[in-house]
């Protein structure tokens, strides 16, 4: 089961929403969409705006847009960091993922200017920064990958780091101009508030399970039944527990934490910087932000965990890991500012590639983003509902031009895996957390 919990100070931003309703009663929809995050919330938009006459059904576990759409750093990005891409092939591969990013933010940028969405939206690029020197080899491979591909980007050493970021921890990191930072929770509030009259939201409405008969989706719930003709999964870390390519996708859970706003003398004392967002070189090492409103968001955990969403004492754990994380930084900062931390489930494959698919006649699934689920997740929601409908657009064949998540070992085998991949990635990035 999944329970809305009040740790996130992004949600904590916004005001609590009245109308909530629950699946009570036996329903009948033309489509039917599980899961309210980002990936759903855009795929019943656009379902609502194509079929006015048609019902269109959303249903989530929980509150709608609380799972890791409002809960997550709020990165936009362009580009993502990875190793090793030298040859032509590589080149060209990265370029896919890229190409799917540009439209990622493109749809989450005319979503807000359609709308006029207030999301703190700030398009100061990124940095992605190590304290190790040695990281200069990669920064300088990805810096000559991006400036073939056309993406700015500009290396900066430990005094330049100093003046924008406020902290002397970094000793090499890289500025992309491109990508944007912005506040999660105010994007996914407003995509519930847009949703088509057309659209019947039920919410804190888990999905137990679902079969077909005679092409009618049948899905049972708590307190009733939908059957509808069709059916979009969105549920992204929870994909897997649903069967639903389960053999090709498995969940992670992250925690992060946010201090309160630093008052005007410990931001002073940390040099006054604009607003940034720091990724890390090393995958498991901390990503980082100053927000807005001056409070220092700090995610550094990536775990294999049961149940997925942690429990206070757990959380309040890895609350001391991100506390250290930021003394390391801001030592001149006091020890008690972190004011929350909670958790959220990604979904992650083998290679790297998201879902996309048509799974059975009238099944269709989007998800697995990883870190970059703000503007894919807001594009796969928007395609998908597209591709159910036949219509082959452009960005269909562009995303489908990507390789396909590939083949996971069973369990036991699979988490064993995993949690060994996490434990090296972690111990490599031991001085980055
Ligand atoms: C700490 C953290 C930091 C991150 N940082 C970034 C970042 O900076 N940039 C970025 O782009 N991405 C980031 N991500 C990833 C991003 O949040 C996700 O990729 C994105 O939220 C995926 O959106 P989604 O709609 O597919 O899935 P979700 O937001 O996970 O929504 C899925 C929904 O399905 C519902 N659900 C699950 N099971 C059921 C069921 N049985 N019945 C009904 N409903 C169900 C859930 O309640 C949930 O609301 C981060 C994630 C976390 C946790």
């Amino acid at each position: 089961m999944i329970i809305n919990d009040k740790y996130c100070s992004w949600i904590n931003d916004l005001n609590s929403r009245t109308d909530i309703k629950t699946l009570q009663t036996n329903e009948y929809c033309e489509w039917l969409v599980i899961g309210a995050g980002y990936t759903g919330l855009s795929a019943a938009r656009k379902l609502g705006n194509l079929y006015q006459n048609q019902k269109i059904i959303l249903v989530d576990a929980q509150l709608a847009g609380e799972g890791s759409s409002s809960r997550n750093s709020g990165y936009l990005v362009d580009t993502t960091l990875n190793d090793g891409f030298i040859s032509n092939k590589e080149l060209d591969n990265y370029k896919k993922k890229t190409d799917i990013y540009d439209l990622g933010i493109n749809v989450v940028r005319k979503f807000i200017n359609e709308h006029k969405v207030d999301c703190d939206w700030n398009e100061c690029g990124k940095y992605f920064a190590s304290s190790k020197i040695e990281d200069e080899k990669t920064l300088r491979n990805f810096s000559n990958i991006l400036s073939k591909l056309g993406f700015e980007n500009n290396l900066l050493r430990n005094n330049e780091l100093l003046k924008r970021l406020g902290t002397s921890f970094y000793n090499i990191g890289l500025h992309t101009k491109g990508g944007i930072l912005l506040h999660p929770a105010k994007l996914a509030r407003a995509m519930i508030d847009v949703l088509p009259d057309n659209v019947f939201l039920k919410e804190n409405s888990s999905l137990l399970n679902w079969n077909k008969k005679n092409d009618v989706i049948i899905c049972n719930f708590k307190n009733g039944q939908i059957k509808s003709k069709k059916i979009i999964f969105a549920t992204n870390g929870f994909l897997k527990s649903l069967g639903i390519k389960s053999n090709y996708n498995f969940p992670i859970t992250l925690t992060a934490s946010m201090t309160r706003s630093l008052t005007d003398e410990e931001f002073k004392s940390i040099g006054s910087p604009k607003e940034w967002g720091v990724l890390p070189v090393r995958p498991m090492g901390a990503t980082i932000r100053m927000t807005k409103d001056r409070k220092i968001l700090i995610r550094n955990t990536a775990e294999v965990h049961n149940p997925f969403k942690m429990s206070k004492t757990n959380l309040e754990k890895r609350s001391i890991s991100q506390r250290i994380g930021i003394k390391k930084r801001f030592p001149q900062l006091p020890d008690d500012i972190i004011q929350s931390t909670w958790s959220g489930i990604v979904s992650r494959t083998r290679n790297s590639s998201q879902i996309f698919e048509k799974i059975d006649k009238n099944v269709f699934a989007a998800g697995c983003y990883n870190g970059s689920g703000i503007g894919v997740g807001t594009l796969f929601g928007e395609q998908i509902a597209l591709k159910a409908s036949n219509e082959n657009t452009k960005e269909i064949k562009i995303i489908e031009a990507r390789n396909k998540p590939t083949w996971l070992p069973p369990q036991p085998f699979l988490n064993f895996g995993i949690k060994t991949r996490l434990i090296y990635e972690r111990l490599r990035a031991k001085s980055e957390i």
